[in-house]
């Protein structure tokens, strides 16, 4: 059977162009010029869809929150003969809304570059797949945790000038009894909406202590960062439980960082502030998350105390290639550096990655190109070997893990 495509597009010479080319690749083809056709016309067996973003419309951007709500599962070509940077907005946009975006054509569409995306169609590779395939209800997330399914899981963090190990980040996952081992956004959204934050914290901040102290036994003595949900901070007790949990392993505070998303701004700013300062005079190391997408202004990063800034993988994976996205690290990382703190750059996944950000002067990076998230149990393994390619003086390529998991 034919693959339904509906196009929406105002300029019927393209929209021809597009239809004849998609038809000889084995689509039915069905063009609508408006938003609310393109709304009548859309049905949940829609395989693919081709939108075209023109200035002074608003109907693309209209179909991409409708896809949205939707849920729909079509891929999705944006196309667009505005300046590059508002199709690369839409772009952020349908990802964010998580539709399985396939590319962006700027017009005219040459024909070789809808080939190459079709293509991707076809074989099923998608640029990139938000598309989240499980969710766990609540009451099946209360009994995972009452279980002890949660599993943590490790990812290194490198100096960028002498390239060595330097700390590891705690990333929750759960070894779901059916459905295998899940990543968090599986199931991190439900433990915030239904109050089991507290809970997962605590079973991965012990756990993840517990491995720092065992590995600190064996001489591998890494900072562990843990991640903390911006609604734990509103707890005024947080400081003195995380102490206690850290005192119970002998692990100073000063080698714990605690990774808050700049998200809490937004929300309970007084205590928040209040636990955040007091974790720091307790020795914490508090790590500003996801930078570049929150709601930080400038005033506020100089109140709060923090000493790391970890610039969001979004921006750092697209750097070496979108000018806008490199001003946007290369100026985070001055404005970092000027205020005192060390900065990370997270979702290093080529090697132009890596050059760029040691080219930025960065301090630390962490990304696939470096190492997976991986099993405790493999770390010092992974150490190992990390350590004996440095000796000869060469970044390690990144190896697979045995189990790929992120
Ligand atoms: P995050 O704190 O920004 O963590 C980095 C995420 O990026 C991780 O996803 C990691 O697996 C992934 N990642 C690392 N390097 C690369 C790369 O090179 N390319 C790509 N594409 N991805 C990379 P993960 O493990 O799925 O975690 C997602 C988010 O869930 C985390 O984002 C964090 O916000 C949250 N999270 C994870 N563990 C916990 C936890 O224990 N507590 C809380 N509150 N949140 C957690
Ligand atoms: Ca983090
Ligand atoms: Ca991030």
């Amino acid at each position: 059977m034919a693959r339904r495509l509906l196009i929406l597009e105002h300029e019927t010479v393209h929209a021809a162009s597009i239809v004849a080319h998609c038809e000889r690749r084995g689509y039915s083809a069905e063009v609508t010029t408006t938003f609310t056709g393109f709304a009548r016309s859309w049905s949940a067996d829609v395989d693919l869809v081709i939108l075209s973003l023109a200035l002074s419309r608003s109907d693309g951007v209209e179909a991409i929150r409708f896809l949205g709500q939707k849920a729909s599962e079509a891929r999705l070509i944006i196309t667009s003969d505005a300046d590059p940077r508002i199709l690369s907005a839409a772009h952020r946009l349908a990802r964010a809304r998580h539709l399985r975006v396939l590319g962006t054509i700027e017009k005219p569409c040459h024909e070789r570059y809808l080939s190459e995306l079709l293509g991707r169609a076809h074989t099923d590779v998608e640029e990139d797949s938000p598309f989240m395939e499980v969710q766990l209800a609540r009451d099946e997330l209360r009994r995972c945790l009452e279980a002890g399914l949660l599993r943590v899981y490790f990812q290194p963090k490198i100096d960028v000038r002498n390239l060595e190990f330097v700390s590891v980040e705690a990333l929750v996952r759960l070894d779901h009894p059916a459905r295998g081992l899940l990543r968090p956004d599986a199931f991190l959204a439900m433990a915030e909406e239904s109050g089991l934050i507290p809970e997962l914290t605590e079973a991965v901040t012990r756990d993840a202590f517990t491995w720092a102290s065992r590995w600190r036994g064996i001489g591998i003595a890494p900072k562990m960062a843990v991640n903390i949900s911006p609604l734990l901070l509103s707890d005024l007790a947080l400081p003195d439980t995380l102490l206690a949990w850290a005192k119970a392993l002998s692990l100073e505070p000063e080698m714990v960082i605690l990774e808050v998303t700049e998200t809490w701004l937004a929300d309970d700013s007084i205590a928040a502030l209040d636990t955040l300062t007091r974790l720091r005079l307790q020795g914490f190391q508090l790590s500003i998350d996801d930078f570049g997408t929150g709601y930080s202004t400038m005033a506020q990063l100089n109140e709060i105390p923090y000493g790391e800034m970890k610039l969001d993988q979004s921006f750092v994976r697209n750097a070496a290639r979108d000018p806008e996205a490199r001003a946007i690290v290369e100026s985070s990382i001055e404005l970092g550096h000027k205020l005192g703190m060390r900065v990370v750059a997270e979702g290093i996944e080529r090697q132009e990655d890596w050059d760029l950000i040691s080219d930025l002067n960065c301090d630390e990076g962490q990304g696939y190109f470096i190492a997976r998230p991986m099993a405790p149990e493999e770390l010092p393994g992974w150490l190992l070997h990390w350590n004996a390619c440095l000796g000869g003086g060469a970044l390690p390529p990144a190896r697979e893990p045995a189990v790929v998991v992120a």
